[in-house]
């Protein structure tokens, strides 16, 4: 999985970021439109953590739907 360190605005913490996935990106279009650039959205993979954002547009991060959290965490054992 590529994955890169960014500052996390919620983290408060530099945190590893990955790309994501399919059904994350399609959460997010629902949100902003089906016209939104996705493919270069990054999330933190931090414990409890749903921030995303695209690169070097941190200020314009957003936090993906809770559903997402009950599968990373699982993704995690
Ligand atoms: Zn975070």
């Amino acid at each position: 999985m590529r994955t890169r360190t960014l500052d996390c605005p919620t983290c408060g913490t530099m945190q590893s970021f990955r790309f994501l996935h399919k059904e994350e990106k399609a959460a997010v279009r629902e949100k902003e439109g089906p016209d939104f650039f996705v493919d270069n959205l990054w999330r933190c993979t931090g414990k409890g953590c749903l921030t995303y954002y695209a690169q070097f547009n941190k200020a314009g991060y957003g936090r993906l739907p809770e559903k997402f959290l009950a599968q990373e965490a699982a993704a995690d054992e």
